[in-house]
């Protein structure tokens, strides 16, 4: 490829997507690449989140760089610890470590004379031709509706404001919430409390998984062949078992889709034995209608002598615990709030001004989107990783960044080869691409009939609707006659 303009890069966020953007435009020969990154460590979601328990429910060895193969992982599914620990050393080894400059927390975003400014929280100012979005979606920690909150005694904390000194072993602890997270943290806490309550709103279905860990023979291994972790990344079994998943989400009257909920369903039939209890396990909605919580032994933790499983409504939160409509009170020591988080929000409080002070803020007043996750009309050379309505799913965000990555460096290339200097979807893409989206999106297991995270606030799926291979395809083939290409005159620097 003939480079005949040198571009400016601003990538915003230092977790797994914006460490990917700072390879790849390394690797392709850009040399003024800035990664700005609100905290003082990199890593993301796995610097945010460090509660006891958390693994990622995707093999390790598919949660993993294409291009950065680990043959030490410990487990099938690996811990947080493992996997920050993963994203430094990629991070290091690639020598993008130089270029990201940690506390600037980007407040402001604005695109004129052809080129972008942002403004950190510490009021400096970064100028750039190109910025690429990769601040996250799981960020904006959602505290629960529950008045009384402050008034408790103990120890309230949000699973992704984990405090390491608070002690847990012999406490009295309660667990509000039945996603990822409060299961996760039921598994590690249920022989630790002496006490443990798990607040359940909405039961969940459970995926059965089996992990494990690997030998130090099996380490061994992989070090010398490669092709050995390549078996388990490419793994027919496992991708089958993600095609088959995303076909089940599009198609909720799929074989597929019937199959996952059978599996669950006797995953709850055959390993909870108490009649009562399994009743209240039960969720009257269609599995992975919220995210599928894959677990290797959440039914057997719940079932520990510590564990009750309350699923009467909470009242408030008191001095001494949680007060249930029915006058029980739950006294607890610690009180972890795996409530969630603002899943719409994006790089927002943020603001963000395209051409002709175009608001983000206006544009995704209803709803966030991005035609094809990626690029958005009047933003130009503004491109996201992960942004709203790319897929999601029980699979790896790491491949869904790596694929977007292929279209963003097509758009790139259009930049960087001078065929223009400002290149975004045009309105009437994104208009098309968004009313077909939103048409396969109610047609999804998302909008079958619960509430999750999924959902916008008109209860539409926020995320890619089409099957997984639609995804890849379209990743590696954009349209360009959806995109606006102009040529600006450029303010000299
Ligand atoms: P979540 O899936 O949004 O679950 C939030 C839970 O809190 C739900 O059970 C919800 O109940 C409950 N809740 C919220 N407000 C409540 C209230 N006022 N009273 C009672 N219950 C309340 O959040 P999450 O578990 O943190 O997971 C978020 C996402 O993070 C996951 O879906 C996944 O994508 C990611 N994650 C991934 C992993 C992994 O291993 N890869 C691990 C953890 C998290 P309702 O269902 O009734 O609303």
């Amino acid at each position: 490829m003939i480079r005949r303009r040198k571009l400016r890069f601003l990538v915003v966020g230092a977790g797994m997507s914006g460490i990917l953007a700072a390879i790849r435009l390394r690797e392709a020969g850009h040399e003024d690449v800035v990664v700005l990154e609100k905290a003082d460590r990199l890593g993301g979601t796995w610097r945010e989140n460090r509660y006891p328990g958390l693994t990622c429910d995707v093999p390790a060895h598919a949660y993993t760089y294409s291009f950065a193969p680990n043959a030490e992982w410990s487990r099938y599914f690996a811990g947080a610890d493992e996997i920050r620990a993963y994203f430094e050393k990629v991070a290091h080894d690639r020598d993008v470590l130089p270029l990201i400059r940690f506390n600037r927390e980007v407040t402001d975003l604005s695109f004129g004379q052809g080129r972008w400014t942002a403004t950190t929280r510490t009021g400096e100012r970064f100028t750039a031709d190109v910025v690429i979005l990769a601040s996250g979606v799981l960020h904006h920690p959602r505290t629960p509706d529950i008045g009384g909150l402050d008034s408790f005694a103990g120890k309230a904390m949000h699973s992704a404001r984990w405090e390491d000194d608070v002690v847990l072993d012999g406490r009295r602890i309660g667990v509000i919430g039945c996603g990822s997270t409060g299961v996760q943290l039921i598994c590690a806490l249920a022989d630790r409390a002496s006490r443990l309550v798990h607040f359940q709103r909405s039961p969940q279905w459970i995926m059965p998984v089996v992990d494990f860990a690997y030998t130090d023979e099996e380490r061994a291994a992989f070090r010398r062949d490669p092709a050995l972790i390549d078996a388990i990344r490419y793994d027919p079994e496992y991708e089958g078992n993600v095609q088959r998943f995303t076909m089940g989400i599009v198609d909720p009257d799929s074989e597929a889709m019937h199959a996952i909920e059978e599996l669950c369903r006797q995953n709850l039939e055959q390993n909870v034995a108490d009649p009562v209890l399994r009743e209240k396990l039960r969720p009257d909605y269609r599995a992975a209608c919220k995210r599928l919580v894959y677990s290797p032994d959440y039914y057997a933790r719940v079932q520990r002598p510590a564990v009750h499983v309350e699923t009467g409504a909470i009242e408030r939160i008191v001095p001494q615990g949680v007060r249930m409509r029915d006058g029980t009170i739950h006294e607890l020591d610690v009180l972890a709030l795996a409530t969630g988080f603002h899943a719409d929000r994006f790089i927002r409080p943020a603001t963000v001004h395209g051409r002709n002070g175009v608001a983000l803020d206006d544009l995704w007043a209803k709803r966030a989107t991005a035609y094809f996750a990626i690029t958005l009309p009047d933003f130009p050379n503004l491109f996201l990783l992960n942004g709203p309505t790319s897929p999601v799913g029980n699979f790896s965000l790491i491949d869904v960044a790596e694929r977007q990555w292929q279209f963003v460096e097509r758009l790139i290339g259009e930049l960087a080869n001078g065929n223009c200097d400002e290149i975004c979807a045009s309105a009437e893409a994104m208009a098309a691409y968004e009313a077909r989206r939103l048409e396969a999106a109610r047609g999804t297991i998302f909008a079958s009939g619960c509430s999750s995270w999924y959902l916008d606030r008109e209860g539409v799926p926020m995320t890619w609707p089409w099957s997984y291979q639609a995804f890849a395809d379209a990743m590696v083939n954009p349209v360009m006659k959806d995109f606006e290409r102009r040529a600006t005159a450029r303010a000299a620097d």
